[in-house]
C-alpha cells in the first residue's frame, strides 16, 4: 500500500488492441478523492487522426492527461467525445472538447444543465439522442446503446467487430453502484438480461481491476456477478442481519473464482447500497 497527496492522479495508459486504449486513475486507498479510492478510467477508440474518447474524467488534469497523449502518441486532430452517464467523474473533462462533437443521451444534456454551478457539468453534450445510436470511425462501427440502469440516460458502447462492450457504470469490480430513485430494481434486472443476451467476448467497465484490463478484460459472468449481488441485497433487504453483512458475503463465490477482487474503498459502496436498498423498502 502506498499513499499519495491530493492532487496526485497517477494516470496509466493500457492499450487493449490497435485502436482501444484505456486510461486509468487510481487506486489509492487513502486518497482525499473518492474517485481516487475506487480507480476508474475512460476509453478512447482511434483510427488515423481521429479518436472517439468515451468519458472524460472528472479531476483536475485526468481529461488533459489523455487528450495530450492523444496527441503526442497518435496525432490526434480530430476529437469526438460519447459521455456514458452525466456523473461527475465521467463528463467533468468535457470543456477540453467544448469545440468538438459531444454525444449523450438526451437526459444527459438535460440533468447536467440543472448543476450550472457545478463546474464537472458546464459543458454538456452537443448532439443528442435516447435509445440507440452509431458512430462510424474510418472502418469501425461503434454502437451506442441505451440500458436503464445506474444512471438515467446510461450508455454502454458496444464494438461489432471485436464484440467487445465498454459498460462504464453499469458493470463495476467488485460491486456495482446501485440507484433504486431513478429506475425500479425490476427494470435494471431486465436490462442485465437484455445486455446478456447481445454478443459479447469481451466486457470492460471504468470503475474496474487494471490488472484484468491488461490480461484482456471480463467475460459475461461479470454481468451475472452483478445481477446475483443485486438480487441477493434485495432479497435479504428487509432481514434483521442485513445491515451486518459485508459485500463479500454476497459475492464469495465470485472472489474466490477469481472473477471479482475485493477492493477495500468497496466498503463505501456496499454501505451506499445498504442504505439505497433500506430506502427502496422503505
Ligand atoms: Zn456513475
Amino acid at each position: 500500500m502506498f499513499q499519495v497527496k491530493r492532487g496526485d492522479i497517477g494516470m496509466h495508459s493500457v492499450k487493449i488492441n490497435e485502436y482501444l486504449m484505456f486510461f486509468y486513475s487510481g487506486r489509492f486507498p487513502e486518497h482525499a478523492e473518492f474517485d481516487m479510492r475506487l480507480g476508474g478510467g475512460c476509453y478512447v477508440i482511434h483510427r488515423g487522426n481521429r479518436a472517439i474518447v468515451i468519458d472524460t474524467f472528472g479531476l483536475a488534469g485526468q481529461g488533459d492527461w489523455v487528450k495530450d497523449y492523444m496527441v503526442s502518441n497518435h496525432d490526434t486532430k480530430y476529437f469526438t467525445v460519447v459521455n456514458t452517464h452525466w456523473h461527475g467523474d465521467h463528463v467533468g473533462g468535457n470543456s477540453l472538447y467544448k469545440n468538438d462533437p459531444i454525444v449523450g443521451h438526451t437526459l444527459t444534456r438535460d440533468i447536467m444543465r440543472q448543476f450550472p454551478d457545478d463546474p464537472k457539468m458546464t459543458t454538456q453534450p452537443n448532439l443528442t439522442f435516447e435509445g440507440r445510436m452509431d458512430l462510424w470511425i474510418e472502418d469501425i462501427k461503434v454502437e451506442l446503446h441505451e440500458f436503464k440502469i445506474h444512471a438515467l440516460g446510461h450508455l454502454a458502447v458496444y464494438i461489432p467487430q471485436d464484440k467487445i462492450l465498454l459498460a462504464a457504470d453499469i458493470l463495476e469490480d467488485p460491486i456495482c453502484i446501485f440507484n433504486f430513485e431513478d429506475m425500479t430494481p425490476e427494470v435494471q434486472l431486465s436490462e442485465f438480461e437484455r445486455m446478456m443476451a447481445m454478443d459479447i467476448d469481451c466486457l470492460l467497465s471504468s470503475h474496474c481491476n487494471l490488472e484484468v484490463v491488461k490480461s484482456g478484460g471480463y467475460d459475461k459472468r461479470f454481468i451475472s456477478n452483478m445481477v446475483d449481488y443485486m438480487r441477493a441485497m434485495l432479497k435479504e433487504g428487509r432481514s434483521g442481519d442485513f445491515k451486518n453483512k459485508l459485500a463479500q458475503d454476497y459475492i464469495t463465490k465470485a472472489l474466490n473464482n477469481g472473477l471479482l477482487t475485493w477492493w477495500e474503498p468497496y466498503k463505501e459502496v456496499h454501505e451506499m447500497n445498504v442504505e439505497a436498498v433500506e430506502k427502496f423498502y422503505s
